[in-house]
């Protein structure tokens, strides 16, 4: 049997996975099992930061394989310490959870917000609110906490205690708050699954302004938008605002699994001995690539991740771009499978989000195979 058929007879069929077999990849190309080269726009979905098999990075993760590759949370190691240290330093946040993925951190995030408020307000100020459209993971809390119905499918019962409110209407928002008792607000600065949309600065900084007069905790869910995607190292960074909560994960690791649930000073004491746990957490390994990864994301990086969303967008004057630093959304005329169809033929693999193209391509993509991937979505567009 081929592998396709193998993994068609086996793994759970959750996955509608393209017609590829990944086998090796270095930087931003990766060939299929039939030697064929693709350029990759897509990363993982905004996971593997600085390309395939990227050597300063496999340096780090390698060097700690070999010496230390678990230990679990009953000891101390230095991958997790010095990254906490990184990230509390890079953004002005005071103490780190680390879980294994995107919806960990913010099932994190709304442990957080729901014993905080109930701390200082009781137990029924337990209500999330959430953003219509967005996407926050697949647990059944975080399912919850996801705007979007279709993904809630016949999962019911999911976690009470979640509300959506549309995007970029601070009147709705603020009626939300005034209704419920609510805990914490949690959002994507672009949202990425819904369709590669940017929140207004002006919601944004409306959000921020209602939750601190309310005593509400800011909880931005930058699993997708972090670790340098939109130009700043966290998507937040463009905003005058403060966070309470800060999530992460895809682009940390680099390509191992890790997710972050950052705490500002604020909240940092809430969660004590015994009151959250996981046993991979904080992992050596893991944390060794993303300290790796997060020492890198300096200013010539970012800046060359603006250069680079430049370049795009002028490639693609004519079409309705949306998203922020190298995560874009393009609006097609086509049907945006027939586009990804034609690109990968092409020998470049893009993504979708909802009915636009989304590029999600690495931080450092060489800007000639940049320009080469542009030449091949142009002609796709068409
Ligand atoms: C991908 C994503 C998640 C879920 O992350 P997993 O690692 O798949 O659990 C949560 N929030 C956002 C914004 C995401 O893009």
């Amino acid at each position: 049997m081929s592998i396709t058929q193998i993994d068609k007879q086996y793994v759970a069929g959750t996955y509608n996975r393209f017609p590829v077999e990944i086998v090796r990849g270095k930087g931003a190309e990766c060939w299929d099992a039939e030697g064929k080269r693709y350029i990759d726009l897509g990363t993982g979905i905004g996971v593997t930061a600085f390309g395939y098999a990227d050597e300063a990075w496999q340096a780090a993760v390698t060097a700690q394989l070999s010496a230390v590759q678990h230990t679990s949370n009953l000891y101390y190691t230095e991958p997790c310490a010095k990254l906490a240290e990184a990230l509390c330093t890079r953004t002005g946040l005071s103490k780190v959870f680390f879980a294994n993925s995107g919806a960990e951190a913010n099932e994190c995030a709304i442990k957080v917000a729901r014993k905080y408020a109930a701390e200082k307000k009781g137990a029924d100020h337990h209500v999330i609110v959430t953003l219509e459209n967005s996407f926050h993971g697949r647990t059944l809390t975080t399912l919850a906490a996801t705007g979007q119905e279709h993904f809630h499918g016949l999962f019911q019962p999911l976690t009470p205690g979640f509300i959506h409110t549309p995007a970029n209407d601070l009147a709705a928002f603020e009626q939300v708050l005034n209704e419920h008792k609510v805990a914490g607000v949690l959002f994507e600065c672009v949202q990425g699954e819904g369709g590669v949309l940017n929140l207004t600065d002006e919601f944004v900084l409306g959000m921020a302004k209602l939750c601190a007069a309310q005593d509400i905790l800011l909880m931005v869910d930058e699993v997708q938008t972090g670790n340098g995607r939109t130009g700043k190292l966290y998507a937040f960074q463009h905003y005058a605002i403060t966070p309470d909560v800060v999530t992460t994960a895809k682009g940390l690791g680099g390509g191992l699994p890790i997710g972050a649930c950052m705490m500002s000073q604020k909240c940092a004491a809430v969660l004590g001995y015994g009151d959250h746990g996981s046993t991979y957490g904080g992992n050596p390994v893991c944390c060794a690539g993303a300290l790796n990864v997060i020492q890198r994301i300096d200013d010539t990086l970012l800046n060359g991740v603006l250069e680079r969303e430049a370049y795009i967008r002028q490639r693609l004057s004519g079409y309705t771009v949306t998203g922020r630093g190298l995560m874009l959304g393009i609006e097609t005329t086509k049907p945006v499978g027939e586009v990804i169809t034609a690109c990968r033929e092409r020998g470049v693999l893009v993504l979708s989000a909802k009915t636009k193209v989304r590029l999600l391509p690495p931080l450092n993509i060489p800007m000639e195979i940049l320009a080469e991937a542009m030449d091949t979505i142009v002609e796709a567009l068409k």
